[in-house]
């Protein structure tokens, strides 16, 4: 039986449509690069359960997506013979808009149509970006190695509701029409979809057909219809580096990370020898919205030998560089591999600090080159990075050149100073790196444990991220100088103390011993000791946590923990 039945998506759905089209106004041809960009994934898809079941093929294994046009009926077909979908695929993958979590999306919506279009590309709305050229969506499916008769047919005009129900499909994979909306009509062109093809989907590994009039050869014969492939039609990574464009680059990136901003940087290597593998990563311009969700989906697309694997491999680089987005194909792997397997393999724990040193030395050579860059990579990704040398004992001092600071030299929140700027303002005598932890940067900025070191010019590093008292935790050191907070323990500035100093220093202490002892005796056991201080200007007193002891800001984050 046909079952059709007609369905709504979630109430935001119309509003979010309605944005969508509207943001995305001013660049529709994406549209199209979307849905490639879909069909491509299919056939990623069906290759990869091609491996275990080669019947999936069907007897057709020459996996491609094919653009055909009618320029009077205004319609444009797209159709791949990828993995297909069934009922059920059909409704969770097309019949919800924003499935991770339109609430979310709603609320970090700006009302700015430039940030706002960044967004939807975050929450995964590719699909529908069929409804800025499309006033009426056709969707006929079928899964591989489903029979012809389990086709699904999903169509929406792109209001609040859709229409499914079974259909007979000969060929597995998906056809999407697209019903050009009157003002859309400039699409309906064999020469404009080829340019666009070329422009965004270049890079896509398989080939991207259009048909094409070639002429009788002899006179007076009738011409044939052929297809052609528009695009390079080989896998993007396996190319070398001098053969591809930036905008290339660019653009496999958007179909590798579904974002829709360009990327900051990326770098592309091949490695051969013991292991041999290919790797091509990106560091994003904005940080996802689920970058601090413990769930939330990291790690690089890994193929072997050309074959899409999985998404997501998360074994091939650290947590706090969960940021980094790509793909590595491997020629040691087998076809057959699973997470599992990935976890215990040690070749994947070398190719793993391999890929690290090649992030780490991206990002040195970006925060070298592209100041303006590696600020916005700092501002959007410096809090996991932070997390690095805690992770990542082995590579911290390369971590550490990389970390930006708030200091006293500048006195902003803005995190701009490096360890590096910092030593090359260091006073004569001085050997440590002093700084400051806070619950906020202004608490930081006006502590009264940084009087002494604003009258002796000594700078301090201020910091107030959460992260930042378990990063100082994990690195005492840095270009041989230690780095100490000045609000813990005995404040020792050694050299930079001079003789006159410390007789003032010694008679002091000698002339308030007795109100030491008074305070001690006030205080009993709330203190663990009355001491006279050096490092005030201004205020009388102050608070000092023993060298050993968690700091304030440490102690609340753990609080908050429930500890
Ligand atoms: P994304 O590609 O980021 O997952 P999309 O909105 O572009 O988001 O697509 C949603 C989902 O619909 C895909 O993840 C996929 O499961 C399914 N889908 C879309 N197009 C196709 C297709 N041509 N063949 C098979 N599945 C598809
Ligand atoms: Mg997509």
């Amino acid at each position: 039986e046909a079952q059709k039945e007609t369905r709504g998506f979630q109430t935001e759905a119309k509003q979010l449509l309605h944005l969508m089209i509207h943001s995305l106004y001013s660049n529709r041809e994406i549209f199209l690069r979307e849905l490639i960009s879909n069909a491509s994934d299919a056939a990623d898809k069906l290759r990869f359960a091609a491996v275990k079941d080669d019947s999936l093929f069907e007897g057709d294994s020459d996996l491609k997506v094919k653009v055909s046009v009618d320029k009077d009926a205004k319609l444009i077909t797209i159709s791949d013979n990828g993995v297909g979908m069934n009922r059920e695929d059909v409704i969770d993958n097309l019949g919800t808009i924003a499935k991770s979590g339109t609430a979310a999306f709603m609320q970090n919506l700006t009302g700015d149509d430039k940030k706002d279009a960044q967004l939807i590309g975050q929450f995964g709305v590719g699909f529908y970006s069929s409804f800025i050229v499309a006033d009426k969506v056709v969707v006929t499916t079928r899964k591989a190695g489903d029979k012809p008769e389990n086709g699904v047919r999903w169509e929406c005009d792109g209001e609040a509701e859709f229409v499914i129900e079974n259909t007979e499909k000969a060929t597995r994979g998906t056809t999407i029409e697209l019903h050009l909306k009157s003002d859309a009509d400039e699409f309906a062109d064999d020469w404009r979809l080829r340019s666009i093809i070329k422009k965004y989907s270049d890079h896509i590994a398989i080939p991207i057909v259009m048909d094409k009039e070639v002429p009788a050869e002899e006179e007076g014969g009738e011409p044939t219809i052929e297809e052609e492939a528009v695009n390079t039609a080989t896998a993007m990574w396996t190319r070398s580096r001098s053969e591809i464009s930036e905008e290339e680059y660019q653009e496999f990136y958007k179909h590798v990370s579904h974002d829709y901003s360009d990327p900051l940087t990326w770098s592309h290597n091949r490695v051969e020898g013991k292991l041999d593998y290919t790797s091509l990563l990106y560091i994003p311009a904005k940080a996802p919205f689920d970058l601090y969700n413990r769930d939330g989906a990291r790690g690089l697309k890994l193929y072997v030998q050309r074959t899409f694997i999985m998404d997501d491999a998360e074994q091939f680089l650290p947590l706090y560089m969960r940021f980094v987005k790509g793909v590595v194909d491997s020629n040691d792997l087998s076809l057959n591999v699973s997470r599992e397997i990935l976890q215990k393999d040690p070749n994947i724990d070398s190719m793993r600090s391999a890929l690290t040193k090649r992030v780490l030395d991206m990002l040195t050579k970006l925060a070298k080159n592209d100041a303006e860059k590696y600020a916005t990579f700092w501002n959007e990704f410096g809090e996991v990075l932070k997390e690095g040398p805690a992770e990542d004992f082995a590579n911290r001092e390369k971590i550490a050149k990389l970390l930006r600071f708030a200091t006293t030299h500048n006195d902003t929140a803005e995190q701009t100073q490096s360890l590096d700027d910092y030593i090359g303002r260091m006073q004569e005598g001085q050997d440590k790196i002093y700084y400051i932890a806070a619950e906020n940067h202004n608490t930081a900025k006006n502590s009264p444990h940084l009087e002494v070191f604003r009258k002796k010019g000594i700078e301090v590093l201020l910091l107030s991220d959460r992260v930042d008292e378990w990063l100082m935790s994990h690195l005492s050191e840095y270009d041989g100088k230690s780095l100490q907070d000045v609000g813990k323990g005995e404040l020792d500035l050694g050299e930079l103390d001079n003789e006159e100093d410390k007789e003032a220093k010694e008679k002091t202490a000698e002339a308030l011993k007795p109100l030491l002892e008074r305070a001690k005796g006030a205080l009993g056991e709330k203190v663990e000791d009355v001491r006279v201080t050096h490092r005030l200007t201004e205020s009388p007193a102050c608070v000092v946590v023993p060298e050993h002891e968690m700091g304030a800001q440490m102690r609340r984050l753990l609080e908050s923990a429930g500890q």
